[in-house]
């Protein structure tokens, strides 16, 4: 992470009040005052930028948008009440009838529900490309195509996309080039700096990274940030003050624990390939993973997850999992605690066999999202489970 960025990101709002707070107050108002009539009609005529009403802007979540725009290297952001809300907003706001865009298939489960399910009842079309062959995605560009849309690394078979190679296809097509930077966090990855003009979060994961906010935001270029303003302003998706205060505290100390994060994955990684139980195993940062030479390039840690593939399929993984003594089995991501997940049994379990191949879910397939444990600990509990 940039000197300039880091420090940026942590100092934002250390001005004070007249009580000189040092950490930043919250603001847990629904709406804001004015001195007289002169100010609120130049407010509401859009003359200053002062604060009307929370679900436009608030304090303490301007705090947090900045921040978050700070790190990602980007203009400006608007912070929403949920991944999916951000994610929902940077479609609808400039996606319309008649419209195509283009994505991958291995995409998180509800935006690929949002995709397959929602847009299709407004007239928006997608088509998914191969992830791991950018050479095929210039194919899919349509006249009427209008956006490209990417999570990398993929959830949850972590396949690495190359972002140079989209950002130049965005930018031949004048396409608005649209990521989701969750699983890497702007500590790993900054995808603006690949020409993305939006970078879409869920900040319930590793930002938050003590799983207890739900949160999200689109950051990226003004213009473009205006119209997201503008589109959630009216449909309400706000982020509460209270959860933004929480994930300004959390942006705080991003840097430190992705690195931990990322280092106790590496580590774990490292000592699990091979193992006689395991068929593969995927980490960005090792060798072995087909597009490493792509994450070398674009990412500065390998992030917090890893997933491997047991050998004896989906009886293997819902017994891997039982056997656990102190990894956590839950839904989320990105906590201080390591968290195991087997999708076939769970996340993706309504799907069909040929459905879950599609995106790469095989049968035995483990996520590991590493926490904050000493490594040891979280290896000793992994190798015991899988004897
Ligand atoms: C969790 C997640 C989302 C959705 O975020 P919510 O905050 O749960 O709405 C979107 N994209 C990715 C990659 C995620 O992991």
């Amino acid at each position: 992470m940039s000197r300039q960025r880091i420090t940026k990101a942590i100092r934002i709002r250390s001005d004070r009040t007249q009580d000189r707070e040092h950490s930043s107050p919250l603001y847990l108002t629904s709406s804001f005052a004015f001195d007289d009539a002169e100010q609120m009609r130049a407010t509401f005529a859009d003359e200053n930028d002062d604060y009307i009403y929370s679900r436009f802007s608030n304090p303490s979540v301007q705090e947090f948008t900045d921040r978050l725009a700070a790190l990602e290297g980007a203009e400006d952001g608007f912070a929403t009440a949920s991944g999916m809300s951000a994610i929902v907003a940077s479609f609808l706001t400039f996606l319309k009838k008649g419209d195509h865009f283009i994505s991958c298939n291995a995409i998180f489960g509800s935006t690929h529900t949002i995709i397959t399910k929602y847009l299709p009842k407004y007239g928006i079309e997608c088509t998914y490309v191969d992830a791991a062959n950018p050479g095929s995605w210039e194919a899919a560009v349509r006249p009427n195509t209008k956006m490209l849309y990417l999570e990398t690394p993929t959830n949850p078979g972590l396949d690495i996309i190359d972002l140079e190679a989209a950002g130049k296809l965005a930018k031949k097509h004048n396409l608005i080039f649209n990521v989701d930077n969750c699983f890497a966090t702007p500590i790993g990855q900054t995808p603006i700096d690949f020409g993305a003009d939006l970078v879409v979060h869920s900040a319930t994961k590793w930002i938050d990274g003590q799983g207890r906010v739900l949160g999200g935001a689109v950051v990226g270029k003004k213009e473009l940030i205006k119209e997201i303003y503008l589109f959630c302003r009216s449909t309400g998706p706000a982020l509460s003050p209270f959860n933004a205060w929480v994930l300004s505290r959390s942006l705080e100390t991003l840097d430190v624990r992705m690195e931990r994060h990322s280092s106790n994955a590496l580590h774990i990684a490292q000592a699990l390939e091979g193992h006689p139980a395991i068929t593969w195993l995927k980490y960005p940062f090792l060798p072995s993973h087909p597009q490493y030479e792509i994450a070398k390039r674009q990412m500065k840690n390998g992030g917090g997850l890893f997933c491997f593939e047991l050998k004896g399929g989906l009886a293997a993984g819902k017994k891997f999992l039982d056997n656990l003594k102190m990894l956590s089995l839950t839904a989320n991501l990105g906590d201080t605690r390591t968290i195991a997940s087997h999708p076939a049994s769970t996340t993706h379990a309504k799907l069909t066999e040929e459905e879950r191949s599609s995106v790469n879910i095989t049968p035995g397939l483990i996520r590991i999202s590493v926490g904050l444990e000493h490594r040891d600990d979280i290896l000793e509990d992994i190798l015991q489970a899988l004897k």
